[in-house]
């Protein structure tokens, strides 16, 4: 059967149009509080009732709308901010496509209560399912509130993707703080079910604003950065190279105090940042670009959160030079950033640590030869067992075998981070991090659906939070009672850590917490409960593993080697990689010509 084409009657119509504004909560917030910045607000207040998925009610003291526009406000492409499609080249507002109302007005119901500046009388207008139910005039304050219930009331589809209430509101925090950041000089307060959430005053003082969004500890440490190229101006702040996340989410970008995504520039961070901290360990930072509106086109997004810059090689030069010269300078007052690990580790699992200065005096050798009598394994019955089997397995040999040390000898650590053995068929050399981080893995996972045995901290541990976060946290709060870890929201920026697991030590309570917030957050990750637990699980054991650059007793490795032949998938790390890498005799012979 041929289908014939139609015009789409004008509700459905909107309706598809508003998903691509309005697609949860969040975007709700997001475009409500655009307008009051647009209006010239210098206090917005955001109510969220169930993390917004219930209602969201926005305050502002902005200009105000005339009561002969009200019923505009609904209509499609109606905007006060643009005359003629030109205007879109040097647009300062955030808005000028008058979408957002009416796509808000399609999905939920509006109810909007404003007073134009200076008029005598306020207007109120109802709107339901996109149609106006009533225009009527209204005695408020001057300014305007709009509230929003019954999101998503007709478009169950839409509902049902919606996530957890806490992810949600994590979401709507996300907002409000992405602009209360780049809008000092505006006061932002939001509450969530009749509570306080989030508190920031008006401010000159910048550093203030970044302490409220983005917690205490990043703006405890960060360091300012500038620079100005051609007519493109940049200001900002980046972290200390010690304060490290576990994605590059907290990496903020606006142009033109518009904030926006952008995965080249967030590169152009990272290259800075290349040697100074560890490997898959992002910087958080926030940045600032300021040029030209003709030189930036904003209208290449329908939630305006990609830009197209004219000149996008200045900006990333422009980001990436100054962030290391800045680095650079900031190393040179306060001593080397080339990162060194942490050497902690927890002596249950491994023994006590030998520490770095042990071997001051000595001579600064790579290789540290030990001879290892092969005879420790034979201790265990498991390796008796497994005489047959000779060599480890290849990474990315999938036939199950397992590593087996069995007639190897230890021959020393090579790098203070890989174990090197030999044995008839070749040599063999083990990442002593990553061994062990599948032996924690293992571990933690066979507790399965037993709550893992944690550790009451002596002194609850108080780690300061982001908003955004802690709303994240307040849901999986019993989740992470399971894994071991007791915590509760402690005011608005801060969890108490009560109880750890007990394989890791209280002193990395902040770096853990953060990181699980970095996995929490994660929307492209499946959200299955179980899912996140095992991936909270990898982070942990990632923490409680013996480092890279970290020197091992003889009885230490010994160990490792036991527990690691005992565990399970022992050939990559909870990542994919490789823990081991073998070397047989006829590669080496070939490697030096013999063959
Ligand atoms: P846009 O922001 O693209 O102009 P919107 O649909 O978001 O379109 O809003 C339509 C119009 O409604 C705006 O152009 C503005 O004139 C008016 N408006 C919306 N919210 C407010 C507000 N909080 N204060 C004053 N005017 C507002
Ligand atoms: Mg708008």
């Amino acid at each position: 059967m041929s289908k014939r084409i139609v015009v789409l009657p004008a509700d459905i119509a909107s309706k598809i149009a508003a998903g691509e504004v309005v697609e949860r909560p969040a975007s709700i917030v997001k475009e409500l509080m655009e307008n009051s910045i647009d209006a010239g607000a210098e206090s917005i207040s955001i109510e969220l009732e169930r993390g917004g998925c219930e209602s969201i009610k926005i305050t502002d003291d902005g200009s105000g709308i005339d009561t002969q526009d009200v019923a505009l406000v609904f209509e499609r492409h109606a905007t006060s901010k643009i005359n003629k499609f030109e205007d879109i080249y040097q647009v300062s507002s955030f808005g000028f496509r008058g979408e957002a109302m009416p796509s808000i007005a399609s999905v939920a119901r509006v109810e909007l209560l404003t007073r134009l500046k200076g008029s005598k009388e306020g207007t109120k207008a109802i709107v339901e399912a996109g149609k106006v139910k009533e225009i009527t005039p209204a005695g408020c304050p001057e300014g305007t509130q709009i509230f929003i219930s019954n999101i998503f009331a007709h478009i169950p589809a839409r509902k049902k993707f919606l996530k957890k209430e806490a992810t949600e509101q994590s979401l709507c925090m996300d907002a409000i703080t992405r602009l209360a950041l780049a809008y000092p000089e505006i006061r932002f307060r939001a509450q969530v079910n009749s509570k306080e959430v989030f508190a920031a005053p008006k401010t000159d003082a910048f550093n203030q604003r970044i302490a409220a969004v983005m917690g205490m500890d990043f703006s405890a440490s960060c360091i300012p950065v500038s620079g100005e190229k051609e007519n493109i101006k940049l200001s900002g702040f980046v972290s200390h190279p010690e304060f490290t996340r576990s994605n590059s989410k907290n990496i903020y970008f606006y142009v033109n105090r518009r904030f926006i995504r952008d995965n080249s520039l967030i590169h152009a961070v990272l290259s800075a940042y290349r040697q100074i901290i560890p490997p898959r360990r992002y910087p958080a930072g926030v940045f600032f670009i300021e040029l030209p509106t003709q030189d930036v086109d904003v209208n290449v997004h329908p939630a305006k959160l990609e830009v197209r810059f004219k000149n996008s090689r200045d900006v990333y030069d422009l980001v990436s030079q100054a962030i290391a010269r800045q680095l650079a300078q900031a190393a040179s007052t306060k001593g080397s950033f080339v990162y060194r690990l942490s050497t902690k580790k927890d002596e249950s699992v491994i023994g006590p640590t030998r520490r770095q200065q042990d071997y001051a005096d000595k001579p600064a050798s790579l290789f540290r030869g030990q001879m290892f009598p092969s005879e420790i394994f034979k201790e265990t019955p498991i390796i008796a067992d497994a005489q047959k089997t000779i060599m480890a397995q290849d990474a990315e040999d999938k036939s199950g075998k397992q590593i087996t040390f069995s007639g190897l000898n230890y021959l020393g650590q090579f790098a203070d981070t890989y174990l090197v053995f030999s044995g008839a068929e070749g040599m063999l050399l083990i990442d002593q991090h990553a061994a062990h981080e599948r032996i924690i893995l293992e571990r933690l996972k066979k507790t399965g659906q037993q709550k893992i045995v944690s550790q009451q901290l002596l002194m609850p541990e108080i780690v300061s939070l982001p908003p955004q976060e802690i709303a994240l946290f307040s849901g999986y709060l019993e989740l992470l009672c399971e894994i071991g870890l007791e915590a509760e929201v402690f005011g608005k920026d801060a969890l108490v850590i009560k109880a750890m697991p007990a394989i890791l030590s209280g002193a990395q309570a902040k770096e853990i917490i953060m990181d699980i917030a970095d996995k929490l957050k994660d929307q492209n990750q499946s959200s299955s409960l179980q899912e996140k637990k095992e991936e909270i699980y990898a982070s942990l054991a990632c923490h409680a593993a013996i480092k890279a650059n970290q020197i091992l007793s003889f009885d230490e490795v010994a160990k490792l080697c036991r527990d690691l032949e005992d565990t399970p998938f022992n050939t990559t790390c909870p990542h994919g990689r490789p823990i081991s890498i073998k070397f047989s005799l006829s590669e080496v012979e070939r490697m030096f010509k013999r063959k």
